[in-house]
């Protein structure tokens, strides 16, 4: 049975997940008129202690939502990104704020996911303090007439003009609609940690992106805060035949962690000894999807997309597909089919691209070059050449969700 009624006059909006994407999803449907319920399988919002990187075509969705202030209050941008070398930490100016290097703006903004998070979700209550539904497990989704249905485990189900799967990697609306998709470890895992600034050595608070590269490794590391306590967050690549699941919450043991990363510069050993905890998980792919939309449902976000996090874009494309699509149900009114064959166009092949050049940088940040500094060191000033880091980053920081053609 639908669990709700409908509010009047208003198309309803059915959301299974309350991540990244489905409250970016919720607080732009909210701002366009329009009524949604988020369903979310945890009982509470889930904390993934870690920073997350927003760039400028994320920063522009937030920007439209009216949260350009409140995320600029917990932001703490680097004032360059360096490419460092993971013996000595000898580093490469890939980017500097004052250098004007690119036209396209490179900045990047640097946050905890949980502020990120809150501020989201402040951003729905504000506008409809009882959207949310916790400890929600939803096992699919379909399409009944012109009406789309959210099933949950309990043999229940909610009602709307559109369900919208905003359920992670692992989308069980996803698998209801296009089947299940394999997924593939790529040889690949992650680590990631969360170190207080005052358990670091002073070289650790400079407003500094950096992205410490090995042979079959690579750390990236930043500062963040958490109610004006300073962090620094790191995450880390490592080639590895093991495999690991598929989890960003599986915990990690630090001896593993430092066995990784045998040889590398003390500041990274210093990073793992000093977390407050260590996850790790495999890295794994899908293929990428042809097809988005069926009947009254449609996925945003990793259900469609998950890629690697090489090219730092998982939460950028997920609030770029939110905006869209919010966008193309305004612009088609009651026609939700028009809605989605226009979402689906315009979005998909962005996606797969990024998917598949952020898997392509795997071979690029772990290199026998850079075993050795003598190969090193060409090996990263060509890399990471101003045409190459704007070949590669450009077409993605330019995109403007909230304008692009649709
Ligand atoms: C450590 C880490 C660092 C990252 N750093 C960056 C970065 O710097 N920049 C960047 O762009 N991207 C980054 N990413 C990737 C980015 O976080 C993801 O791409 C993004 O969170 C995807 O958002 P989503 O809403 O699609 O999925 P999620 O954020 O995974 O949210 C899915 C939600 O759905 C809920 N859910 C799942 N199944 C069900 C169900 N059956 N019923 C109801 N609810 C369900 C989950 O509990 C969750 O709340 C990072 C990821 C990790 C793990």
């Amino acid at each position: 049975m639908s669990t709700l009624q409908s509010t009047a006059g208003k198309r309803r909006v059915i959301i299974a997940g309350a991540g990244m994407g489905g409250l970016t999803l919720a607080a732009t449907l909210l701002q366009k008129g329009f009524d949604v319920e988020v369903y979310e399988q945890s009982s509470e919002l889930r904390e993934v202690g870690a920073g997350l990187w927003i760039s400028a075509n994320g920063a522009r969705v937030l920007q439209a939502l009216g949260l350009k202030e409140t995320i600029e209050a917990i932001n703490l941008s680097p004032e360059d990104r360096l490419i460092r070398f993971w013996k000595t930490g000898e580093g490469h100016s890939v980017y500097n704020r004052d250098a004007g290097a690119s036209k396209v703006d490179h900045t990047l903004i640097q946050v905890l996911r949980a502020e990120l998070q809150r501020v989201l979700y402040e951003a729905v209550l504000r506008q409809k303090p009882d959207a949310f539904h916790f400890g929600r497990r939803s096992v699919g989704a379909e399409t009944v007439g012109d009406r789309a249905r959210l099933l949950f485990d309990d043999g229940g189900y909610a009602e709307g003009d559109l369900v919208v799967g905003c359920d992670g990697a692992h989308s069980r609306v996803r698998q209801s609609i296009f089947g299940t998709a394999p997924a593939r470890y790529t040889g690949a895992a992650a680590w990631r940690g969360l170190a207080p600034m005052g358990k670091l050595k002073p070289q650790h608070r400079q407003p500094l992106a950096s992205t410490w590269v090995g042979p079959t490794a690579h750390v990236t590391t930043y500062p963040v805060q958490r109610q004006g306590e300073l962090f620094v967050s790191f995450s880390a690549q490592v080639d590895s035949q093991t495999w690991h699941t598929e989890s960003w919450s599986e915990p990690g043991a630090l001896a593993d962690a430092l066995d990784d990363f045998k040889g590398w510069h003390q500041d990274i050993i210093d990073l793992f000894t000093a977390s407050e905890n260590l996850f790790r998980w495999g890295l794994f792919v899908r293929d990428p999807l042809e097809s988005w939309s069926a009947g009254r449902v449609t996925l945003v976000g990793d259900a469609c997309h998950s890629m690697t996090p090489y090219l730092g874009m998982g939460v950028n494309l997920t609030m770029e597909d939110a905006f869209v699509l919010a966008r193309c149900l305004e612009q088609d009114g009651t026609d939700t089919a028009r809605a989605l064959q226009r979402y689906d166009a315009a979005r998909i092949s962005r996606a797969n691209r990024t998917k598949a050049d952020s898997l392509g940088m795997l071979s690029v940040f772990h290199s026998k070059e850079l075993e050795n500094p003598e190969t090193a060191w060409p090996y990263i000033r060509k890399q990471w050449s101003p045409q190459a880091v704007r070949d590669r980053y450009d077409w993605l920081l330019q995109y403007d969700a909230t304008t692009v053609e649709i």
